[in-house]
């Protein structure tokens, strides 16, 4: 109303009412994202967990399936983290692991989706990226941690806080989504046993549905 002082008290204490009404439902929905946010995000790191992960791996999957577009998935674990841990102790561990997410998360474009997958292992979902692309997209996150300072990281067994990665790409790994993970988890395996601080790449099963004669997974040249 135009007029000042023109409500009455009645009118003014009805309104009162209705407002309070209205703040316990805005406060109900913020706290309700809030939880949201906390459910879907990694305590430590702040980034995506495993949870989260899970679900928007699915979708994704679906979605690469039911369009026919590639998708790539890249499982990463840092190197004798253990060792890092052991020498430097945890806490300083914990901030090593936050450092390394946000390298990550700094590295990715904006349609990869990185999560903490558990402990010191992370995965990214790549959205319409084939092998070829996805190869070159987990490369340039090994370079980037190689390349990256961390503290203390000198005492490491290779002299430096390094990462291995195991990638694995709709359709030609696998069009079943967990298995298609697994694979990624077998590269990163090999990309460990040959020597860490690698990218190793799942090989494609024949047509024929037979695995091909080569090993399960062949490592990139770093
Ligand atoms: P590898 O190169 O084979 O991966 O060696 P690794 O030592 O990293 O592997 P392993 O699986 O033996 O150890 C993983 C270690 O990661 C164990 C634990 O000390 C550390 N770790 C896992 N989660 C956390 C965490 O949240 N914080 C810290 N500080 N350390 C963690
Ligand atoms: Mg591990
Ligand atoms: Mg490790």
């Amino acid at each position: 109303r135009k007029t000042p002082n023109s409500f009455t008290k009645d009118e003014i204490e009805l309104l009162r009412k209705i407002a309070g009404q209205a703040a316990l439902v805005i406060d109900r929905i913020t706290q309700y994202q809030h939880h949201r946010e906390l459910s879907m995000t990694d305590e430590l790191t702040g980034i995506f967990n495993r949870r989260y992960f899970n679900q928007r791996y699915d979708r994704e999957m679906q979605r690469a399936q039911r369009y026919e577009r590639p998708l790539s998935v890249i499982m990463i674990d840092i190197d004798h983290f253990k060792t890092f841990n052991d020498n430097h102790g945890h806490l300083m561990g914990d901030r090593v692991l936050k450092s390394v997410a946000s390298l990550l998360e700094r590295s990715i474009r904006k349609s990869d989706i990185l999560a903490r997958f558990g402990g010191e292992e992370f995965v990214i979902i790549l959205p319409e990226i084939d092998k070829g692309h996805g190869r070159k997209a987990a490369e340039k996150l090994r370079r980037a941690v190689e390349r990256a300072e961390f503290p203390r990281e000198e005492t490491q067994p290779l002299g430096k806080l390094t990462i291995s990665l195991g990638l694995a790409s709709f359709p030609e790994d696998s069009s079943r989504a967990p298995d298609l993970l697994e694979r990624a988890d077998r590269a990163l395996y090999l990309a460990k046993t040959l020597g860490r601080n690698q990218v190793a790449v799942a090989q494609p099963i024949n047509g024929d549905g037979s695995k091909a004669r080569h090993p399960p997974a062949v490592a990139t040249a770093k």
